[in-house]
């Protein structure tokens, strides 16, 4: 296991069928890209399937902000629900490895000992966290000043990892990427400049093409706030995967498996295999090293 807290199963989200895929693309702008959206009117793709929208980052689906939280913490709320002692009851995730991992329920606020009812409940249809509702996305794309991976095609050393545990998935990126033509295998970039990539994929046995819009979630002023110069510097404003200067070509990965696997929170923990099965369909092998018992 590497990484946070939630797990997932492989499911829903995957759009489209088994088409014929363009050649790879460059992410170089060619004169069409030059004019952003469809036939130039600057209309912009929108994914309605992965919505800019706090369902994509938690995976639970929208519903209204009711939420009167007053926690900051992002994996603990308040809920409207209320436990057998009549106080609004707390609402956790599961954070065990197993079936459930990731799963919201809600419990007694108060700690062990008198007076705590024993509340339990699982909360699939929990609010979503006030700061994830409020979160802005913005346009990551070409009229924005952003290219695929440019003339320096993709590299290992454009991975950056952000706010969600799946170095599980991005260590092997970045592994891959050692050998850049398996990436630009994946990418059709011929909607580039409409805000829309497809990403070839091997998902549940098959491949899939995986298409995503150009929006990107953001970090909120709080968020900023608490972080250092450095951190500030360095997370350059982007909550989750962000880009190597202006090649955005690993966040856009990053939303492709959040989409397949339901939101980013799904892809919070998870094996270094599973990612490297899902960028190039080939078997893996897992050789564990165990210490000889003395
Ligand atoms: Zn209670």
């Amino acid at each position: 296991m590497c990484g946070g807290s939630s797990g997932g199963g492989v499911g829903g989200g995957v759009g489209g069928g088994k088409q014929k895929m363009a050649s790879p693309g460059t992410g170089k702008l060619t004169q069409q890209h030059l004019k952003w959206g469809k036939e130039g009117t600057g209309e912009l793709f929108v994914d309605s399937e992965f919505p800019a929208a706090a369902s994509s980052i938690d995976g639970r689906p929208a519903a209204p902000s009711s939420s009167s939280s007053s926690s900051s913490s992002s994996s603990a709320a308040a809920t409207t629900a209320k436990c057998k002692c009549g106080v609004p009851a707390k609402l956790s995730q599961v954070s065990k490895d197993g079936p459930n991992q990731g799963r919201w329920f809600e419990t007694c606020v108060k700690r062990e000992g008198a007076g705590r009812c024993g509340h339990f409940k699982w909360a699939d249809h929990a609010p979503h966290d006030t700061k994830n509702a409020a979160r802005k996305w913005k346009r990551h794309g070409p009229e924005a000043g952003y290219v695929l991976w440019g003339s320096s095609g993709p590299q290992p050393d454009d991975v950056r990892q952000g706010s969600v545990g799946d170095c599980w998935f991005l260590s092997a990126v970045a592994s891959v990427a050692e050998r850049p033509e398996l990436i630009r295998a994946l990418l059709d970039d011929s909607e580039w400049a409409q805000g829309k990539v497809t990403w070839r994929l091997f998902v549940d046995g098959d491949w899939a093409r995986v298409s995503v819009d150009t929006f990107l979630p953001t970090l909120d002023e709080a968020e900023i706030a608490k972080m250092s110069k450095k951190e500030v510097q360095l997370k350059a404003g982007m909550k989750f995967a962000r880009p190597n200067g202006s090649k955005v070509w690993v966040p856009l990965l990053e939303k492709a498996v959040a989409k397949v696997h339901g939101s980013y929170l799904a892809i919070s923990g998870g094996w270094p295999e599973e990612s490297f099965r899902f960028l190039t369909g080939a078997p893996v092998h897992k050789v564990l090293y165990v210490r000889r018992p003395r």
